[in-house]
């Protein structure tokens, strides 16, 4: 049989034999070798017909197809699992690691029957010893297979199969080898607490009663294991036969315990004595659930989806994109995420890993914050301890040696285990599968940086989110989405930015209570104040839809007048030009009268694909949008600004722990010079077609925009054309040193989104900080000011492409400080247009004066309130 030539392959490079019985170490190699538990077909373990181990969740291994019926112990060790229904058991060897043997599949359901035990839990045990009888017929008329999955369980080694398609003889051939990992088996820090049965240090046990009448589902198994993890002690929980890791949700929950069973609590180590006293008076206690004694519990509300009755109220949130909307709820819980097989190197993957963790916590932490101690606040407690939960975690950081992708990994551990969880007879814990999917899915939106929307059908459809990444807002249907309503987010994240160029009312760092909205629940959305309206009364939305009647009125006014330039009452003409992403924006940006293009997100190219676009597609790209502008309008192509919170799936950046102050934007693409070499050339082929400018994102320092200024001038010669050139002014240096970067530069453009994140250190996608993270600061005008004085003594103009630049409030703030050019959405080019004819430039400069002497952002907002009142 194949499996033989196998071993003599192995043999020949110095294995030990195995025909001996024992399952050796070879010294420095620390390798360990597992007989065939069974004689039978070798079957990868992806062909194991039950999801959760083909998927490896389990572990490691392979499965045998037997033709044999008595099992043997694969290796020698301790029976440290032995279910009460016989069907499966597992061994710690001797080296550390743990192997669950399991019988067929879904033979838990024959409780026993036709199966004999031949050891007893705890017991120890050689290679090659008989475990357990089965009478092979009977299984295997009743249960779903009787391929026998063969796992190691442990994290922290590397098991390989040497004998996948071959022919195996119980206790003779090898099955397994597994390389172990320098923490395996070793005392200071196992993979998995040891084995209480070799406890090292004080031990100590008690029993007592559990009064939870649901027994400990996900809220007071977090409390416990959060309680356990205190102590140093290894804690084992234990029900009967079956047994927990204390210090493990997920492995406390699959103990499926149910109200008034006796659980032992078990503990080895220096603190146990102290760890069981706790533990059992947490545990007597209810683990929080104050209703334990007796009586549904206190906590025992459902997750948000349910926990609040709708129309309890209005629900107000952060104005991201002016309209009004009457919909349906539709509650974004399933992203479906592009997840890559193949991962970019353990090490990588590894530190994405854990940062996506770190991001999930984050966030969890951020919503949590603001809820006192209720049931909501206990379930997102919940959430974060399943962020720290080995069972779930372990898989994941043991399998990246295999190179397969943290994303694909850990999806594989919670789905897998959400799915076990599904099963448990115990219709609470069977519900909380929905926190594990829910967190899950948290991590992997980090992990996988960009997902598709799945929509039900519908064309009235509210969506209420956690957060929406910018390309999940970019690939909304318009048609069928009438508003955008997350939870996180702020007004200058992409996502925002996004639906204001989709034009698509939203509103961001919105109530948590939305997310206890259930589906179809009808809602009024009120993009522009930022406000929602569950169950709207009849007469609450025909008011709504007659101030959306005269909105729409207003813009109407404001298009017809779109294509005349935007003159003020004095005079004076400001360009109002469109922000832009693409080709169909840029027919858009012209329909909607843009005098010009001051800002192309190229970024938009290269997202939403697995490699960067070739020059060729770029310059097609670029010369379809100039050709669509014209001579006669301007058109500003802003070099890749990737980094921060616009990931790039092919373009791996390194882990960073503030991606915002890391590297992004010109630091990206300086690193990769050929990437900005490439996207230079196609822009420079370009040029003959229209009014080419080159813009610079994130530059910080004047080295910067002199190398790439250098790069630009040698493609520049090399192709014969020449193109204008800007920086972005978004980094509070960049404005401080304005004077030193103007004679390098034909324009700036100020990036307010950005430069009110630098100047006020906040991020601008943190909901908490969105209220605050106010562009009309008296900071950020102090340097839009500098800016401005610096460009125009040097004969430079200056475009502000941030979000401020469509703010009514803010644009006689921004004319008044002397700025040339307003870059915007192309929904708001017209009213944009609209608001500067209702100014005069002259009071507009004594206004900006008083504001720059201001010390607060509502000082400034009502002084320019007040100006707006009375232009
Ligand atoms: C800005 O920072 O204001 C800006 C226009 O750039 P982006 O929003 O694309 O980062
Ligand atoms: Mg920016």
């Amino acid at each position: 049989p194949r499996a033989s030539s196998r071993w003599r392959e192995r043999d020949a490079q110095g294995y030990d034999d195995a025909s001996t019985g024992a399952a050796p170490m070879t010294g420095a190699s620390r390798t360990l070798h597992l007989l065939a538990p069974l004689s039978g077909i070798v079957v990868p373990l992806a062909q194991v017909p039950d999801p959760v181990f083909a998927a490896g969740t389990v572990g490691a291994g392979v499965g045998i197809d037997p033709t044999s019926s008595e099992l043997l112990a694969p290796v020698a060790g301790v029976v440290t699992q032995l279910h009460r229904a016989h069907h499966a058991l597992a061994i710690r060897a001797d080296e550390g690691i743990e192997v669950l043997i399991h019988v067929g599949i879904d033979t838990v359901t024959l409780r026993g029957e036709g199966l004999v035990p031949r050891v007893a839990l705890g017991e120890r045990v050689v290679a090659g010893q008989p475990l357990l009888g089965f009478d092979a017929d009977f299984v295997a008329t009743r249960a779903a297979s009787l391929v026998t999955p063969v796992i190691v369980t442990s994290a922290d080694c590397v098991v390989r199969s040497v004998a996948e398609g071959g022919v195996v003889r119980a206790g003779h051939d090898r099955l397994l080898v597994v390389e172990l990992g320098p923490l395996a088996g070793s005392a200071a820090a196992p993979a998995e607490p040891p084995a209480l049965t070799t406890p090292s240090g004080p031990t100590a046990r008690v029993e007592v009663e559990l009064p939870n009448p649901d027994g400990l589902h996900a809220r007071p198994a977090a409390t416990l294991a959060a309680a356990a993890k205190r102590y140093h002690a290894d804690i084992r929980l234990r029900r009967g036969e079956a047994q927990a890791n204390a210090k493990s949700l997920t492995s406390i929950m699959l103990l499926g315990t149910h109200a008034h069973d006796r659980l032992e609590i078990v503990a080895a180590g220096a603190d146990a004595q102290a760890a069981v006293r706790d533990l059992a008076e947490l545990i007597a206690a209810g683990c929080g659930e104050s209703a334990a004694a007796g009586g549904p519990p206190a906590d025992a509300a459902p997750l948000p989806a349910t926990a609040v009755t709708p129309g309890a109220g209005t629900l107000t949130g952060q104005p991201a994109s002016p309209g009004i909307a009457v919909g349906r709820v539709v509650q974004l819980r399933h992203l479906v995420h592009d997840v890559p097989e193949q991962g970019t190197g353990p090490v990588q993957e590894r530190a994405r890993f854990e940062l996506a963790l770190a991001e999930a916590r984050r966030a969890i932490a951020a919503l949590r914050a603001p809820l006192a101690e209720s049931p909501q606040a206990r379930i997102l407690d919940a959430h974060i301890e399943l962020l720290a939960d080995p069972e779930l975690l372990d898989p994941v950081l043991a399998a990246l040696e295999s190179g397969a992708s943290a994303a694909r990994l850990w999806r594989q551990s919670y789905g897998g285990y959400a799915a076990r969880l599904e099963r448990v007879d115990n219709p609470l814990l069977r519900e909380r599968a929905r926190d594990v999917r829910d967190v899950g899915e948290r991590v992997l939106g980090v992990l996988a940086g960009t997902g598709a929307v799945e929509l039900p059908p519908g064309t009235d459809l509210v969506l209420i989110a956690e957060d929406l990444a910018p390309s999940e807002t970019a690939a909304l249907d318009r048609q069928r989405v009438l508003a955008v309503c997350t939870v996180g987010g702020s007004a200058t994240g992409h996502a925002a930015i996004l639906a204001r160029m989709l034009g698509i009312p939203a509103i961001c760092a919105l109530d948590p209570a939305a997310r206890a909205l259930p589906d179809g629940c009808p809602v009024l959305v009120d993009g522009g104040s930022g406000v929602l309206r569950p169950n709207p009364a009849p007469e609450e939305v025909t008011h709504a839809r007659a101030r959306g009647a005269e909105q729409l009125r207003l813009r109407e006014a404001d298009a017809a007048l779109a294509a005349q330039a935007a003159v003020t009452l004095d005079g004076e003409r400001i360009e109002v030009a469109a922000n832009i992403r693409d080709g169909e924006e840029a027919r858009a940006a012209v329909a909607a009268g843009a005098d010009a293009v001051g800002l192309l997100r190229s970024e938009f190219l290269f997202s939403g694909r697995d490699r960067p676009p070739a020059e060729h597609e770029q310059s097609e790209a670029y010369r379809g949008i100039a050709a669509t502008l014209g001579r006669g309008r301007r058109l500003v192509i802003r070099t890749l600004d990737v980094g921060g919170d616009k990931p790039l799936a092919y373009l791996p950046l390194p882990p960073e722990a503030n991606p915002f102050l890391g590297v992004r934007g010109i630091r990206v693409t300086l690193e990769r010079p050929e990437l900005l070499r490439t996207q230079l050339r196609a822009i420079l082929a370009a040029a003959p077609l229209g009014d080419l400018h080159v813009m610079f994102p994130m530059v910080a320092m004047l080295e910067e925009l002199r190398r790439a200024r250098a790069l630009l001038a040698e493609e520049a010669a090399a192709a014969g054309v020449a193109v204008k050139v800007g920086v972005m002014i978004e980094v509070p240096s960049a404005a401080l040193i304005a004077e030193a970067l103007a004679p390098d530069v034909d324009f700036f453009s100020i990036g307010t989104n950005d430069l009110t994140q630098y100047t006020l250190a906040m991020d601008r996608g943190h909901p908490r900080l969105a209220a605050q993270a106010d562009g009309l600061h008296p900071a950020v005008l102090r340097l839009i000011a500098l800016t401005v004085e610096a460009a125009h003594r040097h004969g430079r103009w200056v475009g502000v492409c941030g979000g401020l630049a469509a703010e009514p409030l803010a644009i006689p703030a921004l004319i008044g400080l002397g700025v040339d050019e307003l870059s915007v959405a192309v929904p708001a080019v017209a009213s944009v247009k609209a608001s500067v004819r209702r100014l005069s430039r002259a009071r507009c400069r004594a206004l900006a004066t008083q504001l720059l002497g201001l010390a607060t952002a509502g000082e400034v907002r009502a002084a320019l309130a007040a100006c707006v009142a009375s232009p």
